[in-house]
């Protein structure tokens, strides 16, 4: 008799298991078995399948760093159990949760597929009966005995895209994600075509998972006219460790010099400070026009291509592991997940 693989669904709420309420018609989290009675083709797939769910689902604009590291340790306590696993996640902060998980789960060999959807699943028109489906034969999905996407993944609107690089980007389509800087991992349609080069490296060494995120970061996003005093209110906040700047175009920002010696001065007194573009496609060049040298020189790290969901988690995974100065430079600035493009490809 052949061994069906073993994919269990981790279901933490959002849009795909929400129903209106009766009076106000807002969506809110439901129950995991209510969202599995609208697909019965589930039992169709030779996939045994077995559901975790958050005691209370949440709508994911409520998630947290407490809410990954719930996903990790369950994974973490269920990884030799099962092939692969599906996380269903609304899909406000997808992008972020699948980041975090990205680096949090070290050295991955098996698929952490993360979807959601746009219309709930008792909708008729719901894209969640097919983003489910799919996303769990991709995690069910191996080639020579192994895994074919040993890494943790989005499934959205027919693609497969990598997690750390990936962005919501449209609130209406069911296309809702995008990865701006790198292809998609797998494309459905008829076939689920893979890409198996662009996939990460099996990984050699034993699954761990780092639980630590360091929650003491911030966004600061640019913008013409931006005051002095709530730049510094920013940079003198109690306990701040890291900060990620989203700036102008090839990552420029003001030249102003109060903005230069602010950061100058935050960044000598121990802050991390990491540039990521505003741009959805391209990259952080620091120095390639002269308002963005000043920032080389008082020492802001580029981010290169980078989501900017991508660095806030880096950031507080790295520092979470206790990295300071240099050595948060070297690993920040080193692809350890396929999530910044190297700069040798850049160039
Ligand atoms: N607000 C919802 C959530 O992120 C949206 C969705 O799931 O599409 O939980």
């Amino acid at each position: 008799m052949t061994k069906h693989n073993s994919i269990l669904i981790i279901y933490t709420g959002g849009t795909i298991g929400m129903v209106a309420d009766e009076q106000s018609g807002s969506y809110y989290p439901f129950d995991v078995q209510v969202l599995f009675s609208h697909v019965p083709e589930l039992s169709q797939l030779k996939i045994n399948l077995d559901t975790e769910s958050f005691t209370e689902p949440i709508d994911s604009s409520d998630i947290g760093v407490s809410t990954w590291i719930k996903l990790a340790t369950i994974i973490r306590d269920k990884y030799n159990s099962y092939d692969g696993f599906v996380v269903l996640h609304g899909t406000d902060t997808m992008a972020y949760t699948a980041s975090a998980l990205s680096f949090m789960l070290e050295n991955l060999a098996k698929p952490v597929i993360i979807t959601g959807s746009q219309l709930p699943m008792g909708v008729l028109r719901t894209d969640g009966k097919e983003n489910l489906i799919s996303a769990i034969e991709i995690a069910a999905a191996r080639k020579e005995g192994k895994p074919r996407v040993p890494e943790v993944a989005i499934y959205f609107g027919s693609k497969l895209l990598r997690g750390n690089r990936s962005q919501k980007f449209n609130t209406e389509g069911f296309e809702a994600f995008e990865s701006f800087n790198y292809p998609s991992l797998a494309d459905v349609g008829i076939h689920i075509i893979y890409y198996d080069q662009r996939m990460l490296r099996q990984a050699q060494m034993d699954f761990e998972v780092s639980l630590k995120m360091d929650e003491n970061v911030g966004v600061l996003r640019v913008f013409p006219g931006m005051k002095a005093d709530f730049v510094r209110q920013i940079l003198n906040t109690p306990g701040l460790k890291g900060l990620v700047i989203e700036t102008f175009g090839s990552g420029n920002a003001t030249s102003a010099n109060w903005f230069i010696e602010a950061l100058k001065q935050a960044i000598h007194d121990g802050l991390h400070v990491v540039n990521v573009t505003q741009c959805s496609r391209g990259f952080v060049e620091q120095g390639k026009y002269l308002t963005s040298r000043g920032l080389v020189s008082c020492g802001v790290i580029s981010a290169a291509d980078m989501t900017v969901e991508a660095a806030i988690t880096k950031m507080m995974n790295l520092l979470g592991k206790g990295y300071v100065g240099i050595e948060f430079e070297k690993e920040f600035t080193r692809s350890s997940r396929g999530e910044r493009t190297s700069y040798s490809t850049l160039a």
